[in-house]
């Protein structure tokens, strides 16, 4: 029987799982998202929309009646909230798992009694705690929001004594954590899936480079030893065996100086550094969610053709309506957001540059140069 699917946020990870969903009729017939911004992206390409904010009780509630399975591409949803909807919809990932990954702490901790490797951390509840803190780990540490914090805007990094007290005092008392600086050699990601039924599925390992904490560009594979990817794809089957709930979760990892893997965080969700699968790999991350959800068989994740996936950020320098972005090389695909109006750093879309034949990602890093300066966004006047 085909389902109605409840996504909470219709943001461009929304929509690019409405897109999936509508190229599987026999299994999802309708799509509904719950979204504070009217006409969102995942409306414009035909999903229904509940317009209220992400932790509204009633519209959760609402989205819980009127669908059959719920899942979301945001992880600040109120799992509180999504546990007492549990009776009237399927969630998936479960309220539970969702619970202990929105709570920085809480993830870390769950993720070191599972003997999966993460850098060294401890809960900070006052100032004492910090001095203590840094008098175990040493400069420089992170002090970090246990929730609520994305893109790297929960993060102070505290390098000298002098400035304890103000990084305390950003944080103006939301719960903290504190964690040793990795001074990794390179940002990772793994796109992992599990079903209803308990199977598992990794992707290969991808490098992601960031620019002020925002992802910026996504390298598949990445440019490690076999023996560095493999190591990180069982820590991320490790990571899904023991996380409860279906769905497909970007696991974020650093690797150390030494070839040492440690998870940065996992998100509950499709990823931004899993947007590449849509034309490298035999099956997208965003049908292999739908797949996870619905406890079908995963599809294949292997990936077919080098890739390397390219944010378009919204300029620094301006904020209002922008010109239209076209490229039309026939190696790369771009995907725009349907987001009419830029903000500085602002998520607008983003290209994938598959290699054709014998290309490399050296040859892809070559021309992934020129393509940057053709989607840099200019303001209409
Ligand atoms: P987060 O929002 O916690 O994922 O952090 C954002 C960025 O901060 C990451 O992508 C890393 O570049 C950096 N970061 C976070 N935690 C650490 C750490 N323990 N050591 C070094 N860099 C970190």
């Amino acid at each position: 029987m085909s389902k109605i699917l409840g996504i909470i946020g219709g943001g461009q990870l929304g929509m690019m799982i409405t897109e999936a969903a509508k190229k599987m009729p026999e299994y999802i017939s309708k799509v509904i998202v719950l979204d504070p911004t009217p006409n969102c992206p995942a409306s414009q390409i035909g999903a229904e929309q509940i317009i209220a904010d992400f932790k509204d009780k009633d519209a959760i509630t609402e989205l819980a009646k009127k669908s059959n399975i719920i899942t979301y591409e945001i992880e600040s949803g109120d799992s509180d909230v999504l546990k007492s909807v549990e009776s009237m919809a399927e969630i998936e990932p479960s309220p539970e798992t969702l619970r202990i990954i929105q709570d920085k702490f809480l993830q870390k901790t769950f993720l070191n009694k599972s003997n999966i490797p993460v850098p060294d951390f401890m809960k900070i509840s006052s100032i004492f705690d910090l001095e203590e803190g840094l008098k175990k780990f040493g400069y420089p540490v992170l002090l970090k929001a246990r929730r609520d914090a994305y893109d790297g805007r929960g993060n102070f990094k505290i390098e000298t004594p002098e400035q304890i007290q103000k990084a305390y005092d950003y944080f103006n008392g939301q719960q903290l954590m504190l964690e040793k600086f990795v001074p990794f050699k390179m940002e990772v990601s793994v796109i992992a899936a599990r079903n209803t039924k308990g199977q598992i599925k990794t992707y290969p390992l991808v490098e992601n480079i960031h620019e002020e904490n925002i992802l910026r560009e996504t390298i598949a594979p990445a440019r490690v030893s076999n023996n560095v990817s493999k190591k990180a794809e069982a820590i991320a089957s490790d990571t899904m065996r023991v996380l409860k709930g279906a769905g497909v979760f970007g696991i974020e990892m650093f690797v150390t100086q030494d070839d040492q893997i440690v998870i940065n965080e996992i998100a509950p969700r499709v990823h931004n550094s899993g947007h590449h699968t849509l034309q490298s790999s035999e099956t997208s991350q965003f049908e292999q969610h739908l797949r996870a959800i619905l406890g079908l068989e995963l599809g294949s994740t292997k990936l077919v053709h080098p890739t390397i996936m390219y944010n378009i950020l919204g300029s620094k320098s301006f904020e209002g309506k922008y010109k239209q972005i076209s490229l039309s090389e026939s190696n790369v695909f771009l995907k725009m957001y349907g987001k009419e109006i830029s903000k500085p750093l602002r998520k607008l879309g983003h290209f994938n540059l598959v290699a054709n034949n014998e290309e490399t990602i050296d040859h892809l890093l070559k021309n992934l140069e020129s393509l940057k300066e053709k989607v840099i966004t200019h303001p209409i006047n």
